[in-house]
């Protein structure tokens, strides 16, 4: 995989796939701005010898159509505030007016195209509208890891249409930490997976039940694996259709002598609710008109020796409800353990990366990864579709 340092960038058009999937408010002002600083150090890299760059994103799921509160201008101005060039902003991603933009773009200066996903080719990975995308364009650099676990026209058909195409810093560094977690962890290697739903996560169970020492599970899809077991769990949140899979997961798991570990005790509570008393229920069954809301104590502890004692960790999705302070403890003490551990640590998942920040410790985190989905798939597959067309290239 080329990159970007490999590229004679000096007035070369480089078309720069990036993640400014950034949240808005009702009112369609930028919530959060991480992702744009994110993109920077690439951006600013590629300005800097005076190449002449292409910038392009998705914004939210218009569906193919053109949704103008989904326009990517807001972000147009919120990035001519971060750099010191001026931003050309294009009523479009592809057509005669954004290659005229491009044509007369100068070196050293910058052009944010309109949202990727106002055609529905893009998803499509659509070869014509990936070659419309490239018209005019020199060199490919893909700086947005949380989208290349999907195979669309800006991430993978487009790579065909130029001469050269590379990973921007931040794939480099996602994919050096991915691959540390891949291909030799240090062991003992721990998983920690939660979350709502088992459903989402099961080719990463399964490839982790060959690669890990130790998973532990934590969140809702807990319950799962336990009415699987014929445990009753009250108005727990179960995905009673994934339950036959529960159960080969850990026969699998017992078969190949990784320590699948499942939470001793819960906190449980008749409702979601800041304000519902909760109490710690050591054994089974959640009675019927409560649910099961995080883990409880003696599992923090239990799940906290084994984080101690691990070389290598992966962590994705909280223990449980973490948005509500009372049932936030087991997903607070996981972040803690994860950063006091020493181990090599890559933390994935917007919910779990905002535990870490919470908890003041996403300094002594060996890696915060930038795509939640994105990372989930690298360790179930060991590759993603844009890593892929970038390396073939
Ligand atoms: P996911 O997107 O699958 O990672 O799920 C994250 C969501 O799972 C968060 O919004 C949590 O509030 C929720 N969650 C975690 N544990 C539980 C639980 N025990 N019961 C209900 N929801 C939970």
């Amino acid at each position: 995989m080329l990159s970007v340092k490999d590229l004679d960038l000096d007035c070369k058009t480089v078309f720069l796939r990036v993640d400014f999937n950034v949240p808005l408010d009702e009112n369609g002002n930028i919530r959060n701005d991480a992702r744009i600083r994110a993109a920077l150090p690439t951006l600013e890299y590629l300005l800097d010898k005076g190449a002449r760059v292409v910038a392009a994103s998705h914004l939210g799921r218009p569906k193919g159509k053109v949704t103008p509160e989904l326009s990517l201008k807001p972000v147009a101005t919120r990035l001519a505030e971060l750099i010191p060039q001026d931003v050309v902003s294009s009523p479009d991603c592809i057509g005669g007016q954004v290659d005229c933009l491009k044509q007369g773009l100068g070196c050293g200066h910058v052009l944010l195209l309109e949202n990727l996903r106002f055609h529905a080719e893009e998803k499509a990975n659509d070869f014509e509208f990936a070659r419309a995308l490239a018209r005019r364009i020199d060199y490919y650099v893909n700086d947005a890891f949380g989208t290349c676990h999907r195979a669309h026209a800006s991430v993978v058909a487009i790579t065909q249409f130029v001469k050269k195409a590379a990973a921007g810093f931040l794939i480099e560094k996602e994919v050096e930490y991915m691959e540390k977690l891949v291909r030799a962890p240090e062991r003992p290697f721990t998983a920690i997976l939660g979350g709502a739903k088992v459903s989402d996560k099961i080719p990463v169970i399964k490839r982790l039940i060959d690669k890990a020492d130790e998973i532990l599970i934590g969140g809702a899809m807990a319950y799962t694996f336990f009415k699987a077991l014929g445990k009753e769990t009250g108005l727990s949140l179960v995905e009673p259709d994934k339950t036959e899979l529960a159960l080969s997961l850990l026969e699998q798991a017992e078969a190949k002598g990784v320590n699948f570990h499942l939470p001793q005790d819960h906190v449980i509570a008749e409702s979601m609710s800041a304000t519902a008393p909760s109490e710690v229920l050591l054994d089974f069954p959640v009675p019927p008109d409560h649910m099961a809301l995080d883990i409880g104590p003696r599992t923090v502890d239990a799940y906290g020796d084994i984080i101690k004692n691990s070389r290598t960790i992966f962590w994705n999705g909280p223990m449980g409800v973490f948005e509500i302070a009372q049932f936030s403890r087991g997903t607070d003490s996981v972040a803690a353990a994860v950063a006091d551990s020493g181990a090599m640590s890559v933390v994935g998942g917007g919910d779990s990366v905002a535990a870490l920040y919470k908890a003041g410790v996403q300094d002594r985190i060996s890696h915060i990864s930038t795509g939640g989905g994105a990372s989930l798939e690298y360790v179930a597959n060991e590759t993603l579709p844009g890593i892929e067309a970038l390396s073939e290239k």
